[in-house]
């Protein structure tokens, strides 16, 4: 079986959206990344740091989803991640109101031995340092590093985030942080410096109106699908990362073609993230209900158009 190896925050959030505010809950990008991902066939790992005040339950919830925690570290006396976001009544978009380091703050990652040979990398988000002493832990190269990121590595670690973006494959991004990155309104124009930047995929995520994939001149489009209750957005974008590179992992295809259909799986299963608070959602997910919205999505693309 393939092997993905995944970095990024396992964290502590507060969440506040119109329809409610949570208690401090499971958060966090690496948490995300995993839960989408187990839904393949694969063997994934999270490479990250926690607390000793972080739940055994937690801990629990994703290894009994089969991800594998040994380089989960958990310091004694030390606080986890934690994030309190508050989201607009659009829901698209949101302000962060704390943002706690922690035990990150001087977090060394160590790839187990067993996934420096990893083939895919999935490089979520936390610092850019730390994502980037894990690509250099790394055997060899793997088949593909994707890596997300989000404004606040922008304003505060910028040089060494343009420094990991030079060594990975594709980048996930979302629109606001493409335009900030680059400078650039058009996300035309932002993808095609983003390329000048290193990565050959650029994917640029647009919340509630779906993800554009562009490698060089070529652009390909998947809309989010029309949900009747959208409930909590956090963690979707990590949901679709998870979700991208989680098929990707399983089939071992990195063409074009199959990173469309990797932007789809990831699209579907982002869809099922905002539904609930938090990773609720995506805890009890069933292959059935993941089939039946791939299916829809297949409806809500599909066109017949003879040209002449
Ligand atoms: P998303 O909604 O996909 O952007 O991801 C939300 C998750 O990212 C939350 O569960 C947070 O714990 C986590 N998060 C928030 N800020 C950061 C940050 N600066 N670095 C890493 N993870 C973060």
């Amino acid at each position: 079986m393939s092997k993905l190896l995944i970095v990024g925050t396992v964290a502590f959030d507060v969440i506040e959206t119109p329809f409610g505010k949570t208690d401090v809950i499971l958060g966090g990008a690496a948490t995300y990344i995993a839960l989408a991902a187990s839904q393949f066939k694969l063997d994934a790992a999270i490479v990250s740091v926690v607390g000793d005040d972080f739940p055994q339950e937690y801990l629990d919830l994703l290894r009994n989803k089969g991800v594998d925690l040994s380089a989960l570290e958990i310091i004694e006396g030390g606080k986890t991640f934690f994030w309190k976001g508050k989201y607009h009544n659009d829901l698209n978009s949101r302000d962060t109101l704390a943002t706690e380091l922690n035990v990150l703050a001087d977090f060394d990652p160590k790839v187990p031995e067993d996934y420096k040979n990893a083939d895919v990398v999935m490089l979520g988000n936390l610092h850019p340092s730390v994502q980037m002493s894990v690509i250099e832990q790394m055997h060899k190269k793997p088949k593909l590093i994707v890596l997300d990121t989000m404004n606040f590595w922008m304003d505060n670690a910028l040089d060494e985030l343009l420094n990991v973006i030079k060594h990975i494959d594709v980048i996930t991004i979302n629109d606001e942080e493409a335009r900030q990155l680059t400078g650039e309104y058009s996300l035309v124009k932002a993808a095609a410096k983003i390329h000048t930047m290193g990565p050959k995929y650029v994917v640029i995520k647009k919340g509630e109106h779906g993800a554009l994939l562009f490698k060089d001149d070529n652009v390909f489009f998947a809309p989010a699908l029309p949900l009747e209750d959208v409930f909590d957005p956090t963690g979707a974008g990590d949901t679709f990362a998870g979700g991208f590179v989680g098929y990707l992992a399983q089939t071992g295809n990195i063409s074009f073609n199959n990173l469309k259909n990797a932007i789809i799986h990831g699209s579907n299963l982002a869809s099922f993230c905002v539904e609930r608070f938090g990773t609720e959602r995506m805890e009890n997910l069933e292959k059935k209900e993941i089939d039946k919205r791939l299916y829809q999505f297949t409806q809500l693309t599909h066109f017949n158009i003879e040209l002449e």
